[in-house]
């Protein structure tokens, strides 16, 4: 029995420092915005092998062990194990969807957002969605302002490090439901389902904001900062049946580029319709 419990500790210890280190390899690996989770989950783990080597040790020096417990807690870490594993597991299955969505040419292969092919289709099945019941969805267009003194300042890759840090910054401000794609150089569509011309305007407001005020840090010595122009137009399925779901589409986009335009001309960093 005694010998038995020193197993069942000894094993827990293993399974979780196992797991402690599947936890920050994962940490390592994901994205900065859920970074501190993996750090926490693993920081947790670390610190329950410590308990561990305490039991060991407890038995050791004064032979009371508790048999059950040395059983559960060996279930436990298994569980833990697995379960950490699992996710693992869910991550790599992500990776390989991501790998595969760019090689069909579904993601824009700079910046990870969607590429220009897949934000149209996914408009385009807004436009059904939305005529089949009824609702209404916005449409904002994003143009980096005066884009080019970056590249001429800092040189292209500094550019190129820039659009990845503007795709992730405009990623943090929209919901699970909306959609972002790169259209052209330093062009981007976004899709609001459901989104109505109030609520397009304030989320077009929210995301220039947040991007007006952020650090941007690439491989340049100091954080750069960047604005944006944004069109916003909203899609009413009731003024739209006479036209067919392509004509829709080039009219919407169309829309969101000359209010863009406006955005531009009213003196850049704003949004307008
Ligand atoms: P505006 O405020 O009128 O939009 O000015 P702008 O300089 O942003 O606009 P313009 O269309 O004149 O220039 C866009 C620049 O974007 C030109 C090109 O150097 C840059 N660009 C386009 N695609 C890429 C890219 O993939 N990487 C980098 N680094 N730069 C790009
Ligand atoms: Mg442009
Ligand atoms: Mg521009």
């Amino acid at each position: 029995m005694f010998l038995l419990a020193i197993i069942c500790y000894a094993a827990s210890l293993i399974l979780q420092a196992i797991a402690a280190i599947i936890g920050f390899s994962l940490s390592f690996r994901a994205s900065d915005k859920f970074r501190w989770a993996w750090l926490f989950l693993a920081s947790g783990l670390t610190l329950m092998v410590f308990r561990r080597f305490g039991s060991i040790q407890q038995i050791y020096l004064t032979g009371n062990y508790s048999l059950f417990d040395a059983v559960i807690t060996a279930i436990i870490s298994l569980c833990l194990l697995i379960g950490i594993y699992g996710i693992k597991k869910s991550f790599q299955n992500e990776r390989s969807k991501n790998t595969a969505l760019k090689l069909l040419g579904c993601l824009d292969v700079l910046t990870n957002c969607l590429s220009r092919a897949e934000i149209h289709y996914q408009i385009s099945q807004e436009i059904e969605r939305s005529l089949r019941k009824q609702e209404k969805f916005s449409l904002l267009e994003l143009d980096i302002d005066h884009f080019k003194n970056i590249n001429d300042s800092y040189g292209h890759q500094v550019g190129d490090e820039m659009l990845v840090s503007l795709v992730r910054c405009i990623q943090t401000t929209l919901r699970q439901i909306d959609h972002l794609g790169r259209i052209g150089g330093e062009e981007f569509l976004i899709l609001l389902p459901g989104a109505d011309e109030i609520e397009a305007m304030n989320a077009a407001e929210r995301i220039r904001k947040h991007i007006a005020t952020t650090q941007h840090l690439t491989s340049w010595q100091a954080p750069l900062q960047i604005t944006v122009s944004i069109g916003v137009t909203t899609f009413t399925p009731k003024q739209q049946s006479a036209l067919d779901k392509s004509e829709l589409l080039t009219a919407l986009v169309n829309e969101a580029d000359k209010a863009m335009y406006c955005a531009k001309n009213a003196g850049r960093n704003c949004s307008s319709h």
